[in-house]
């Protein structure tokens, strides 16, 4: 499962984050993950406790937002949603435009206790 193999390297990160601030607990992590990032949420929160056990976080809630994908035209230079993949410009109707937004997973914050 694609979204395990994600969570195991977040707990890697989050556990480090525990550590280097002296928490002895995860109480919730915050993530950011673009819409085109591939991810589904039912299999995020099915492994998220999984990808988590035996780490400071093994209790924690999972909060996730998710942020729209934005891609900009590299003719005009226009900003514009995308859904499913980056096609014309909708200004210029160009093609080729760079995605700005939408397909990272990231961490955004923790709250530690204490
Ligand atoms: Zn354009």
């Amino acid at each position: 499962m694609h979204e395990l193999s994600l969570l195991l390297a977040l707990a890697e990160q989050v556990q480090a984050e525990a550590q280097r601030h002296g928490a002895i607990r995860v109480l919730a992590v915050e993530l950011r993950i673009g819409s085109l990032a591939g991810v589904d949420a039912d299999a995020l929160a099915f492994a998220f406790p999984l990808a988590m056990a035996g780490t400071a976080a093994a209790d924690a809630r999972l909060h996730i937002t998710w942020l729209p994908a934005i891609a900009r035209c590299r003719r005009c230079g226009h900003r514009f949603g995308v859904a499913g993949g980056v096609g014309p410009c909708p200004r210029c109707h160009r093609h080729g435009a760079d995605l700005l937004q939408g397909r990272d997973l990231h961490l955004h914050s923790l709250t530690l206790d204490p």
